[in-house]
């Protein structure tokens, strides 16, 4: 059976239900524990982590009665302790209090951890079987097909949280899986749409972090200006749903209105709207498999006047199309797309490379990779953290180049 759930897998949820949040100070974190704020009654927080944002933390912990919280650097653990002292919760630092918030017993839990980082704590909950809200996509692009399969065994339930996904997922219900074509995720083709490619260039991160429609983390962001986010979220779909790549299309949608649609051999289209607020997702997933109050703006179509699609530019948005090459090359190109995107994010908010540098990396990083020979299936987490690592290495060392070349 697949991890994620069919329509005919319903069961009603019912009583006070525990959860636990990775990534509870993140913008994701965010709305989901505004989600939980609204009705406490029907929820008991289990754990909640951050990478290092104590005091973020500990206002969160306090409010909703965390029974465990761990922060990722292990430096802030006294800051930590002093904070919760004579409060009753419980606490850890470093990446194995990380894990453990994961593996503690709950009744679903949110994978908000952003980038590679999120892969181990992600599967520790998928090897106890866990309900996962599924945000953080760039784990299941590091490990692909293994996450996957790793969830159908140990029977853990994956619900898409990325707003595409949650698309998907809520429009594939309309019909069966011998009757699906192709699904269409949509992209709102970020601040810089309609620049010039000699623009796009020289970008400035002030210009990269100002997104027309979502307020997301900065990562996140950055990768919505260079499409990047797009081109991970094919690899996401593609792993999620087990689709082929000439399966996903993708749709430029500036509105930001319709996330993703479905359609079936008769041709029928199934398509999920609503404002763009990652809180109607999320409350998707945290219901599931009932439907609980939104907390989102209603959509009011009227209002919105018009919904207008383009077909993407590969030509300046290049790093969408390297999604699709490395979701057809498999055997670990993907880790090594999301790796060496990773580093060039960070050399970007660092000022060391131009905008456009950003998919000249990742291209030069897959394209040695491949010239080396390095294809292999992954067949564990550990291969996939390998690889993970070797990869950054890799684009670590073409940085400098890259960052040289005149354009
Ligand atoms: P964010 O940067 O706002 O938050 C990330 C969270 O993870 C924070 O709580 C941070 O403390 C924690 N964290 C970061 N590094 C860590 C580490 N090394 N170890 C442990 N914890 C760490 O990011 P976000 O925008 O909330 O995104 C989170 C994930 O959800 C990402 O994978 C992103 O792609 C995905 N996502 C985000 C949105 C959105 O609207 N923000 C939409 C869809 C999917
Ligand atoms: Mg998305």
């Amino acid at each position: 059976m697949s991890a994620v759930p069919l329509r005919n897998d319903k069961a009603a949820a019912s009583g006070v239900r525990r959860v636990t949040v990775l990534g509870a100070t993140g913008s994701i974190g965010d709305s989901t524990m505004d989600l939980l704020r609204a009705a406490p009654e029907r929820y008991q927080v289990e754990a909640l982590t951050a990478n290092t944002n104590v005091d973020g933390l500990v206002k969160l912990a306090m409010e909703f009665r965390a029974r465990f919280v761990a922060v990722a650097d292990e430096s802030r653990l006294g800051e930590l302790r002093a904070a919760l002292a004579g409060t009753g919760i419980e606490s850890g630092a470093g990446d194995s209090a990380i894990i453990e918030a994961a593996q503690r017993q709950s009744d679903w839990l949110m994978a908000a951890v952003s980038g590679a980082a999120g892969l181990k704590p992600a599967l520790a909950a998928v090897d106890r079987g866990a309900t996962i809200a599924l945000a953080n996509k760039e784990c299941l692009v590091c490990a692909g097909d293994f996450f996957m399969q790793r969830a159908a065994q140990s029977g853990a339930c994956i619900l898409p949280a990325d707003s595409e996904h949650n698309a998907l997922f809520q429009a594939l219900g309309s019909g069966n899986r011998e009757e699906l074509t192709r699904v269409i995720i949509t992209a709102s083709g970020g601040p810089f749409r309609t620049w010039a490619a000699a623009d796009i260039e020289q970008a400035t991160l002030e210009q990269a972090l100002k997104h027309p429609n979502w307020s997301m983390g900065q990562k996140i962001t950055i990768d919505s200006a260079s499409m990047m986010n797009k081109g991970l979220e094919v690899i996401e779909a593609a792993y999620l749903f087990a689709l082929s790549p000439d399966q996903i299309d993708v749709l430029v949608h500036p509105q930001s209105i319709i996330h993703g649609m479905v359609e079936f051999r008769d041709f029928s289209v199934m398509a999920q709207l609503g404002s763009p607020d990652m809180r109607t997702p999320i409350a998707h997933c945290l219901g599931w498999p009932d439907r609980i109050p939104g907390r989102a703006a209603p959509l009011d179509l009227a209002k919105v006047g018009t919904l207008t699609f383009e077909t993407p530019d590969y030509a300046r948005f290049p790093g969408l199309k390297l999604a699709f090459d490395a979701l057809r090359t498999g055997n670990g190109v993907t880790t090594v797309y999301n790796a060496a995107n990773e580093i060039a994010v960070a050399a970007f908010i660092a000022q060391k490379i131009r905008f456009g540098a950003i998919a000249r990396l990742v291209e030069a990083t897959m394209n040695d990779w491949v010239r080396a020979g390095n294809l292999a299936p992954l067949s564990s987490a550990d291969d996939a953290i390998a690889i993970d690592h070797r990869a950054r290495e890799m684009a670590a060392t073409l940085l400098p180049q890259i960052a040289a070349k005149a354009f």
